[in-house]
């Protein structure tokens, strides 16, 4: 068994509110200077770049795992992941969660174009649909969906005050997710007390469902502020989901 490393929440050049350079060109240097060996792409409501990340990292870094997600924004608006054992069931559940979102308003001026590339990072088309409104499915369905493609449910970023499990209902249900995501801010408070302070609100962690700690980077630089250890026998999807239950490491390796 040895430990491996990984960031599971990463966005690229599709989410609206990500660096146009993440692409994969500049993540997968990136991931490999920051020793991760998995990383998984969770934009917004969409799955459509997972092939081109896929595809690239077949071809030049065939070393590190690359694993295909989503990051769906329900009716209640709270963000979790979901991470796929391969594109099949990443793109089926994207069409889905597609078919749920609402027509394109017009953008707000922080907003960037949706970008849809391929595996030499080319822009090959446009996303119309919002990918940052929430779709039009609740946390309930959605954990459903995302457990009939056979993906890993990851409750995203629990300790902000705004889109998480913690500010729109309360509370941490222990049946929904299989794992939950710290963020980096939080890191060391976690790492130190097992718990997390929320508006004046002391949020106990559960026992049961393993931490992980993710950069949900928007730009390159954030890449490789935090990841997590995992103790693995096998560099797989399945490996990753068995080593989360053993055990999870999280690190802060520092902030640029
Ligand atoms: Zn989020
Ligand atoms: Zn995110």
């Amino acid at each position: 068994m040895s430990v491996i490393y990984a960031d599971l929440h990463i966005h690229s050049i599709l989410s609206p509110c990500a660096d146009r350079n993440m692409t994969p060109q500049n993540i997968y240097p990136r991931i490999v200077e920051k020793g991760i060996n998995v990383f998984a792409i969770c934009d917004h409501n969409s799955t459509k770049n997972v092939r081109a990340f896929y595809e690239f990292g077949q071809k030049w870094f065939p070393q590190i795992l690359f694993l295909p997600g989503i990051e769906i924004e329900t009716k209640e608006e709270l963000h979790f992941l979901g991470i796929f054992p391969d594109l099949e069931n990443a793109e089926k559940v994207g069409e889905i969660i597609r078919g749920g979102l609402k027509e394109e308003i017009k953008r707000a001026e922080f907003m960037e174009p949706q970008c849809i590339i391929n595996s030499d990072g080319e822009i090959i088309g446009e996303e119309t649909k919002s990918l940052y409104l929430s779709a039009e499915i609740d946390l309930e369905d959605a954990v459903v969906l995302l457990r009939r493609h056979n993906a890993v449910v990851i409750a995203s970023h629990i300790d902000r005050p705004s889109y998480s499990i913690t500010s729109q209902l309360g509370i941490i249900p222990d049946s929904l997710f299989d794992v939950l995501e710290i963020s980096p801010i939080s890191v060391r408070r976690v790492i130190e007390k097992k718990e997390f302070v929320l508006r004046n609100m002391v949020y106990p962690l559960p026992e049961s469902i393993p931490i992980i700690t993710s950069t949900d980077a928007h730009s390159i630089d954030e890449i490789g502020h935090v990841r997590t250890g995992i103790p693995i026998n096998k560099l797989n999807f399945e490996g990753l989901k068995e080593g989360m239950k053993e055990n999870t490491m999280l690190e802060v390796i520092g902030f640029d």
